[in-house]
């Protein structure tokens, strides 16, 4: 018996069992640490939660959103922060090439960008953002800092009106994820 649960989820109370792996106890039930499979071991009378290896890692496919780390003439690095929405805990790193976009700044590091997994190679995860809600979520003016709005498929600085090219999700400042800066 198995399910997901994210931190803080209670899982049981204390009269019927004792905590085990990543889990602890808060006076009355029994609650998850970290994001991953619930287990009850009856016999035992334990409950441990096992780490979501399907999770932590992203499969082709997957949509991920993630900060931008570095931009490269052809590519950037980008650390993975969700995986189909969901919060991942260990870091990740994906590539994604650029030389395909014509834009002179595709993203900015610090960047909120959501990307698909187009696959592993030799151990570095590919991704595109290749389609219409792939691309920034969220950025900030190249010259001075200060908040970007939209124009079409350009941004202008709302404070020193510098405008600037990027590659745009549709998602573009609307999406739950700027929160988490
Ligand atoms: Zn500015």
């Amino acid at each position: 018996m198995s399910n997901e649960v994210l931190p803080g989820d209670r899982i049981a109370t204390i009269e019927e069992y004792e905590t085990g792996k990543n889990t602890y106890d808060d006076g009355t039930v029994i609650r998850t640490q970290m994001i991953g499979d619930a287990i009850v071991d009856k016999k035992e009378r334990l409950v441990n939660v096992k780490n979501l290896s399907s999770n932590s890692f992203p499969k082709t496919d997957d949509i991920v959103i993630g900060v931008v780390e570095a931009v490269m003439g052809s590519m950037i690095v980008v650390s993975v922060a969700y995986i189909n929405s969901q919060p991942i805990v260990s870091k990740v790193e994906c590539i994604c090439p650029t030389r395909n976009i014509r834009k002179r700044n595709i993203a900015l590091v610090k960047d909120l960008i959501k990307l698909k997994i187009v696959g592993n190679l030799n151990g570095t995860l590919h991704a595109t953002m290749d389609g219409p809600d792939l691309g920034v979520l969220f950025t900030k003016c190249r010259k001075c800092g200060k908040q970007v709005v939209q124009m079409r498929d350009i941004v202008k600085c709302t404070e020193c009106g510098w405008t600037d090219d990027r590659k745009l999700s549709s998602e573009f400042l609307k999406s739950d994820f700027i929160k988490i800066r």
